[in-house]
């Protein structure tokens, strides 16, 4: 539609164009012949203006002549001398018929008018008015009303006895010769007092048309160009003589001229508006086709070949819309195959499994689908990069080329690892044929420069048995792999329970780091029994959680998912704020009590940790002896250096520091004693079931020694019975705790615990 209307636009616009030219031109052509058949017609004027002043000049010479003659003859001048009236007419008339003229006139010695040839004979009475010069010999006259060329001559007889004149009269017969003479239209025009007399004309046109001006002027209507000369102007007569040249004479000469060119103008206009339509049309046709390509390659179809043969802009143009056509097919199937396929390894990606899952689902089929991963791929990243990770993973999948089952489905997915499909299997067919997969991808291969077998594991789960959608299969694949270890256990078949502790494990980690905002964490003590005196002179620290609805979290959950999720700082530092204000609140009422509180790897790792409880004790105006700590061996061991460095500065500050659960640990207590700690806490586990001659009892009875002999206190927790009691008593262990003496307890039931069971101890001790 576009296009055709730029057809039309073309069209219109060279018509035009050429019509405005051409138009132009014919009017440049046709006005410049006017224009000239005017001037032909003016120089026409002018040149018959200068004969008819030459004629009248050459009339004037003639009567010049005969009046000359006349005046010099002997008899003439003697016939007026003597007043012979007879004589002087008829020489008078006689010259007068002779050269022609209409008047000859005779005036007496006192200018008296007494002989005049026009008028009637017998009565010589003219009306001589208005004299004018003419030329130097010649005169205009207005004789009897009418306009005469005059010329006169004095008579001498010696003294002047007379005067002679003659005349032509400025009338049709003189006006016809004129014309004759001059090819032009003449009139003479006489006027009394702007009121026309008489008029003399060679011409046709009206009289009211008549323009007396001088100079030369134009009579439209007429088609006359005409001049005036005033031959007369002496009030109250005034004669003009008008020269009219028609125009239309002059005009006709053009007349073929401009109809040829209006032929011309005409044909040139068809042959050109043909041209253009040609033209426009060649133009637009191109513009079409190039359109409809585009449109085509709009649609997405790339089949057709865009082509003109011409060599100009629009080839071109059609050569790059072609170009763009290639590459636009190009990239659309690498799209279309990005789309599908991952990029590094060139099998289907996730989105493909998803799809295939689904689908499978809903047909109502039974499979297993697996999700394998190397095992120290993270670490492999960081030390070869990623380029090398990725051309092990492209090679694997090269050396997987053509062992898995012909319905199966492996698709890669980055970070997430292989993911396979297979239908209709059920879990132990699944397993052999993944455990195939996994001893293929392990075969010794060269990658870059080095040899190696990587190991790989895999997590395995069932549909329909387990997920109801592709989403959640994914999801519970991915536990099961991370249950999976090197070794025999490289396949973890995913279990609904573990899925659910692995929820409660992830909202707990989300949840924990509100609870000290949400207000959900309390700290309980639990007291420590001295076990020499009967005196509760220490408690230990726990913390509480009460999850708003989960509700109470035991520490052996959330305290190792804090350490393993950072959150444990954050706890650490909470607990310090709690501890403090307790023992500031204990102090200022008079209770003594040294409270210790349990740290982490990570707060012995963090170098600002000493310097924030020295600011805190310092800040709350608590001496350090009122705080002690307690750090387990293996979390000492996992940076021996800076635990010890962080356990020096605590201990330079005067903070007591215990090692908890002992036993549970590899160290010796050949290490501990290299640790500036004064007292060892034996793990609960040695404890809950003393009894004479059992290994635990050994255990903790030559822990008791050693640990004496190298000077450190020893400390048993999870007493639950008088009689672990006593039996701790007797082999001298130094401080007891345990749900025997107390649970762990908030402070005020502490400290009603502690007003209740006063001296309760020392009983036991004696019974
Ligand atoms: P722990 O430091 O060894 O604390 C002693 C644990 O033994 C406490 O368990 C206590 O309630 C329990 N216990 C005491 N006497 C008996 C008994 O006679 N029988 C039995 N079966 N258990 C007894 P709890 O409070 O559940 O704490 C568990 C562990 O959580 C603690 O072991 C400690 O390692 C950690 N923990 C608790 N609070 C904190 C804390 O604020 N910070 C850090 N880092 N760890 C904490
Ligand atoms: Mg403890
Ligand atoms: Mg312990």
């Amino acid at each position: 539609m576009r296009i055709r209307y730029l057809r039309t636009r073309l069209i219109v616009t060279s018509v035009c164009l050429l019509s405005l030219v051409l138009g132009a031109v014919f009017f440049a052509v046709y006005t410049s012949t006017d224009f000239s058949a005017e001037r032909q017609a003016q120089r026409q004027l002018e040149v018959g203006s200068n004969v008819f002043r030459n004629l009248l000049e050459a009339r004037a010479r003639e009567l010049t002549n005969a009046t000359q003659i006349l005046v010099a003859d002997f008899g003439f001048r003697q016939a007026v001398a003597t007043g012979d009236l007879a004589t002087i007419r008829s020489a008078l008339l006689n010259q007068a018929s002779r050269i022609g003229a209409d008047q000859a006139l005779f005036f007496d010695a006192q200018g008296d008018l007494r002989i005049s040839s026009a008028t009637m004979p017998g009565s010589d009475t003219a009306q001589v008015e208005s004299l004018q010069a003419f030329s130097e010999q010649a005169l205009i006259a207005m004789i009897d009303h009418r306009p005469y060329l005059l010329v006169e001559a004095v008579v001498h007889a010696p003294v002047p006895v007379g005067q002679v004149a003659m005349a032509f009269s400025l009338d049709a017969a003189l006006a016809r010769e004129m014309q004759k003479l001059t090819g032009l239209e003449i009139r003479f025009v006489s006027s009394r007092d702007k009121e026309v007399m008489s008029t003399f004309s060679t011409t046709p046109y009206a009289q009211q048309d008549m323009s007396l001006q001088q100079g030369t002027q134009r009579l439209e209507r007429e088609g006359y160009l005409t001049t005036a000369i005033t031959l007369l102007d002496q009030a109250p007569y005034s004669v003009v003589a008008q020269m009219a040249s028609p125009l239309s004479d002059a005009l006709a000469s053009f007349d073929d001229l401009k109809r040829e060119l209006l032929i011309i103008t005409l044909i040139a206009l068809l042959a050109s508006s043909f041209l253009a339509v040609r033209l426009s049309g060649g133009l637009a046709r191109p513009v079409t086709l190039l359109a409809e390509a585009a449109k085509r390659i709009g649609r997405g179809d790339y089949t057709h070949k865009v082509t003109l043969a011409r060599n100009d802009e629009l080839g071109l143009l059609a050569e790059s819309i072609d170009a763009m056509r290639i590459g636009i097919a190009e990239r659309e199937s690498l799209i279309a195959h990005n789309a599908l396929h991952d990029p590094l390894t060139g099998l289907a990606n996730v989105g493909v499994m998803r799809e295939r899952l689904n689908s499978s689902i809903v047909s109502g089929q039974s499979g297993v689908l697996a999700q394998c991963n190397l095992v120290t791929a993270e670490l492999m990243v960081k030390a070869r990069g990623q380029s090398f990770m990725d051309t092990l993973v492209r090679q694997s999948v090269a050396c997987l080329g053509g062992q898995l089952p012909a319905d199966s489905l492996l698709a890669w997915q980055p970070g997430v690892g292989f993911l396979l499909l297979l239908e209709r299997r059920d879990l132990d067919e699944a397993v052999v044929v993944i455990d195939a997969m996994l001893a293929q991808l392990g075969e010794k291969m060269q990658v870059e420069d080095i040899k190696l077998r990587s190991q790989w594991m895999a997590g395995v789960v069932e549909w329909p048995l387990q997920g109801r959608d592709a989403g959640e299969l994914l999801r519970q694949v991915s536990i099961a792999l991370g249950d999976a270890a090197p070794g025999p256990e490289r396949i973890a078949v995913y279990q609904a329970q573990r899925d659910q502790a692995y929820q409660r494990r992830i909202r707990l980690a989300r949840d924990l780091r509100y609870a000290p905002e949400y207000k959900e964490l309390a700290v309980v003590f639990q007291p420590k029994l001295d076990l020499a005196s009967g005196e509760v002179r220490q408690v230990e620290a726990l913390m509480r959680w009460t999850h708003s609805e989960l509700g109470p979290i035991t520490p052996d959950e959330f305290i190792v998912l804090a350490e393993q999720t950072g959150s444990i700082g954050m706890l650490t530092q909470w607990m310090m704020a709690a501890v403090a204000s307790q023992l500031r609140n204990w102090i200022d009422r008079g209770i003594h009590l040294q409270v210790a509180m349990n740290i982490s790897a990570r707060d012995l790792d963090d170098p600002q940790f000493p310097q924030r409880i020295e600011h805190l004790l310092r800040a709350q105006q608590i001496s350090p002896e009122y705080l002690s700590m307690e750090v387990t061996e293996s979390a000492v061991m996992i940076n021996p250096e800076r635990s010890l460095n962080s356990l020096r500065v605590l201990r330079d500050l005067g903070i007591a520091l215990a090692v908890d659960d002992y036993g549970t640990g590899y160290s010796s207590l050949a290490t501990l004693k290299s640790l500036p700690v004064q007292d060892l806490k034996i793990d609960k586990s040695f404890v809950l079931q003393l009894a004479e001659g059992s290994d635990d009892a050994v255990i903790v009875k030559s822990t008791i020694e050693l640990a004496h002999n190298m000077g450190l206190k020893v400390i048993a927790e999870g007493i639950e019975s008088i009689d672990s009691l006593n039996w701790l008593k007797e082999r001298h262990c130094d401080v007891a705790q345990g749900y025997f003496i107390s649970r762990p307890l908030a402070a005020a039931a502490l400290e009603q615990w502690l007003e209740d069971t006063r001296g309760t101890f020392g009983v036991v001790e004696s019974a």
